[in-house]
């Protein structure tokens, strides 16, 4: 039995849920293989080879596979599958790009999202926006699965290789998908998706300019990303790729910071397994409660300010 995880990177730096990625796929049991594929990407796969319990890192280099397009990668991907009882992508837009493409070309059923690994088989995964997790079992002679990565801790990295690494040839691709261009927006802030500190605002926050003169300060003071809930993204206080939730990222920060969200399912699911969660919320009775370690029934126009003014105290 040997498990291929899919690397995630930019040619230049590992993505850390590759990390997670190989902890469910150790989990397995048997031998890890991580596949870089990418352009110029030598440092990553040298990453790749350095993150205890991986075995071997497939590396190929072509200028087709620099930006991750999901056509390519599917063709290299399935190139590379036949000796392998399992293929592992993180639950991230590209590997959710990617997977079930693989999946339907292999002729298996894709696992989405596993939270947990019970057998090589066997997972858990969670369904109805996490209000209940679903025991799936696969009968498929190749498992393909995307793996949620806030549920498994991420696998360390040693200080020298410890993997070997081949070299493999990139496949044709089709060529009727290419690389255009990207408008990637420019934020000093901490990853949402891998911030320790995430502050959250929703609909109370009222307008952008609330939104901004609020969570951003607020941020700032603990070195944190930003998110939102739906409500606030819709009304357009904050941008789309803030949500946090079933429609949006899932988040497991140490510290999470709901301020004037209601809690409803689909936020929750997106950031209930954070370690501490304080939430700020006019209403005793809002759902958010009853997933906070902490929580401040206040005015949030009222708590932000004296919260921030007190982050000023204790830095005096
Ligand atoms: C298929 C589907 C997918 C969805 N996906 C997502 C998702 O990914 N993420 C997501 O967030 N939602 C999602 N939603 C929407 C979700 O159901 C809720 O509508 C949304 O989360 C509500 O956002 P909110 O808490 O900001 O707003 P509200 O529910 O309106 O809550 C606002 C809260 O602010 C409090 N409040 C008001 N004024 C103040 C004040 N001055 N000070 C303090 N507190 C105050 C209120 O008491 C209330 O609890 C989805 C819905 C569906 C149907």
């Amino acid at each position: 039995m040997t498990t291929l995880v899919i690397a995630e990177h930019d040619n230049v730096t590992l993505k850390p849920v590759t990390l997670n990625a190989v902890t469910a796929a150790a989990l397995l049991g048997g031998d890890v293989h991580v596949l870089v594929a990418g352009h110029e990407a030598s440092a990553v796969a040298t990453a790749a080879a350095r993150i205890a319990g991986v075995d071997k890192v497939l590396h190929v280099d072509d200028i087709t596979l620099a930006h991750s397009v999901a056509e390519n990668m599917t063709e290299q991907v399935l190139a590379l599958a036949a000796p392998y009882s399992h293929i592992v992508f993180s639950a991230t837009a590209s590997g959710k790009n990617i997977a079930p493409r693989v999946a339907a070309r292999l002729d298996v059923g894709q696992i989405s999202d596993i939270t947990r690994v019970i057998s090589p088989n066997t997972f858990e995964r969670p369904i109805y926006a996490g209000n209940a997790v679903a025991t799936v079992q696969s009968t498929d002679a190749t498992c393909v699965m995307t793996v949620r990565s806030t549920c498994f801790m991420a696998a360390t990295q040693t200080g020298q290789a410890l993997a070997t690494t081949e070299n493999r040839a990139p496949v044709a691709v089709p060529g009727h998908t290419m690389y255009v261009g990207q408008d990637i927006v420019k934020n000093n802030r901490p990853d949402l998706g891998a911030a320790k500190v995430v502050v959250s605002g929703g609909r109370a926050l009222g307008s952008v300019e609330h939104f901004n003169a609020l969570m951003t300060p607020l941020a700032d003071k603990l070195g944190a990303a930003v998110g939102a809930s739906r409500a606030a993204v819709d009304a357009g206080y904050a941008p789309n790729d803030w949500q946090v939730g079933q429609t949006g990222k899932i988040v497991a920060p140490d510290l999470y910071i709901a301020i004037g969200i209601s809690g409803a399912i689909q936020h929750l699911t997106g950031m209930k397994d954070s370690r501490v969660i304080v939430a700020i919320n006019k209403d005793p009775d809002a759902p958010i409660f009853k997933v906070a370690d902490y929580g401040l029934v206040a005015d949030l126009f009222v708590a932000v300010p004296e919260l921030m003014a007190a982050f000023d105290e204790l830095k005096d």
